[in-house]
C-alpha cells in the first residue's frame, strides 16, 4: 500500500465544481492583482479568526516580514524566537535587519518554553515572535505577559496553526499581529504562494497595507520603502472558496490524531504529539518522537509510506547564522527535537485503513 505523507487531490475533489468557475471568472475580468476578491477573502477571514483586520500578502514570509516592518524594527534591534521553526521566521527577522535571538523549547510541545524568554530579554529587545508550531498555540498568557511586563510587541508566527485555539479565541489573535500561510501544503492552501495578516490595531492596519504595495498610501505616493508583497486575486479566490470547508478537515485531522494516538496507546517507544491543556490543535502535521528515528524513516520509505523530518536542523546551527555564535548544546531541547520528531501522513482524507497500516508498520519496526 501506498501512503503520501499529504495528497491534496481528493481535497481538490470536493471544492474542483466551486472552485473552476472563481478562477473563470477572474480569468475573463482580467484583473489579477488585489482588487475585489482579495478584499472579499480579507472579510472573511477577519471574520474567520476574529481578527479585527485581515490583509492578504503575497505568502507568510512576506506577511512576517511586512509585520515586522510595520513595528519599525530594524538594525539594531533584536527579536526573540525559537530555533524550532521553518526557516521564515528567523530568516524575516534577519531580512529587516534585526538580530534574532534564540529561546529553547519546550520539549513536549516544541512551542518556545516561556519560562526561557525573561533571560533573553536586553536592552535592545523590541519583539517576540512566537510559532504555534505544527498547529498548537504556544502558552500564550505566559508570553503575553511577558511582553506587557517588559513592553514589547509580539509577532504570532500563525502559519502553520489556522484555527487553532488558545482558549476560546484563535491564533494570531493575542499578539499585535498574526502572520498565517495560504502555501498548499498549510490547513488553508491556495494554488501557489499567499498569506495573511490579522491585527486589532487600525494604525498597524493601515501602514501594512501601505507596506504591501512599496510603502504607498496613495498610488505612487510613497510615505516609506516598502515591498510588492501583493496577493493575486486568484488565489484570494481559491482560499474564499475553500473556507468553509476547513472546519472539517480540521476535524478530519484531530479525528486522525485521535486514531493515532489509540494505535500508539501501548507503544512506549513512540512518543505521541502532547496536547496542550488549553489549545485546540490543528494537527498541521502529527509529529511522533523516538530514539530510531532515521531507522524508521529509512524504513517508512521502503515500504511507500510518506514521511517527513521537521526540521533537521535548527536555526542557531544553519550555516547563514553563524554570525550569531552558536555552538551545538545550545539549546538542547531543540537540537533533541530535530533528532528524533517524523511527521506521518495526517490529512483529513486519509483513509482509516491507510492509517492503521501506517500505525501497524511504525509498532511492527519500533517495539
Ligand atoms: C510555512 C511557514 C512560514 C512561511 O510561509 P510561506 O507562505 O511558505 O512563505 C513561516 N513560518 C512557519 C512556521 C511556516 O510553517
Amino acid at each position: 500500500m501506498n501512503v503520501s505523507l499529504l495528497d491534496l487531490k481528493p481535497q481538490y475533489a470536493q471544492y474542483k465544481d466551486k472552485v473552476i468557475p472563481e478562477i473563470m471568472e477572474v480569468i475573463e475580468n482580467q484583473a489579477f492583482i488585489l482588487g475585489f476578491k482579495v478584499e472579499k477573502m480579507e472579510k472573511e477571514l477577519a471574520e474567520y479568526t476574529g481578527a479585527k483586520y485581515a490583509l492578504g500578502v503575497s505568502s507568510g514570509t512576506d506577511a512576517l516580514l511586512i509585520a515586522l516592518m510595520s513595528l519599525g524594527i530594524g538594525h539594531g534591534d533584536e527579536v526573540i524566537t525559537t530555533p524550532y521553526t521553518f526557516f521564515a521566521t528567523a530568516g524575516s527577522i534577519h531580512r529587516v535587519g534585526a538580530r534574532p535571538v534564540f529561546v529553547d523549547i519546550d520539549p513536549d510541545t516544541y512551542n518556545i518554553d516561556p519560562s526561557k524568554i525573561e533571560k533573553a530579554i536586553s536592552k535592545r529587545t523590541k519583539a517576540i515572535m512566537p510559532v504555534h508550531l505544527y498547529g498548537q498555540c504556544c502558552d500564550l498568557d505566559a508570553i503575553m505577559s511577558i511582553a506587557k511586563k517588559h513592553d514589547l510587541k509580539v509577532i504570532e508566527d500563525a502559519c502553520q496553526s489556522i484555527g487553532a485555539k488558545y482558549g476560546d479565541r484563535q491564533a494570531g489573535t493575542f499578539g499585535d499581529i498574526g502572520g498565517f500561510s495560504f502555501f498548499p501544503s498549510k490547513n488553508l492552501g491556495c494554488f501557489g504562494d499567499g498569506g495573511l495578516l490579522t491585527t486589532n490595531d487600525q494604525t498597524l492596519y493601515k501602514r501594512m497595507k501601505a507596506l504591501r504595495v512599496h510603502g504607498a498610501e496613495r498610488q505612487y505616493h510613497h510615505i516609506e520603502v516598502g515591498l510588492n508583497g501583493r496577493l493575486d486575486a486568484l488565489q484570494a479566490a481559491v482560499v474564499s472558496v475553500k473556507l468553509p470547508f476547513l472546519k472539517g478537515w480540521t476535524e478530519g485531522r484531530r479525528r486522525n490524531a485521535d486514531r493515532y494516538d489509540h494505535f500508539f496507546q501501548g507503544n512506549s517507544k513512540v512518543k505521541t504529539p502532547v496536547r496542550s491543556g488549553n489549545c485546540r490543535h490543528i494537527f498541521n502535521q502529527y509529529v511522533i518522537s523516538l530514539d530510531r528515528r532515521d531507522e524508521l524513516k529509512e524504513h517508512l520509505t521502503e515500504k511507500h509510506i510518506g514521511c517527513a523530518i521537521y526540521y533537521p536542523l535548527p536555526l542557531h546551527l544553519q550555516e547563514c547564522f553563524s554570525y550569531l555564535g552558536h555552538r551545538e548544546g545550545d539549546f538542547p531541547a531543540s537540537e533533541a527535537a530535530a533528532k528524533r520528531t517524523l511527521a506521518i501522513p495526517i490529512y483529513a482524507e486519509l483513509p482509516a485503513g491507510a492509517l492503521e497500516h501506517v500505525a501497524q508498520t511504525i509498532n511492527a519496526f519500533i517495539c
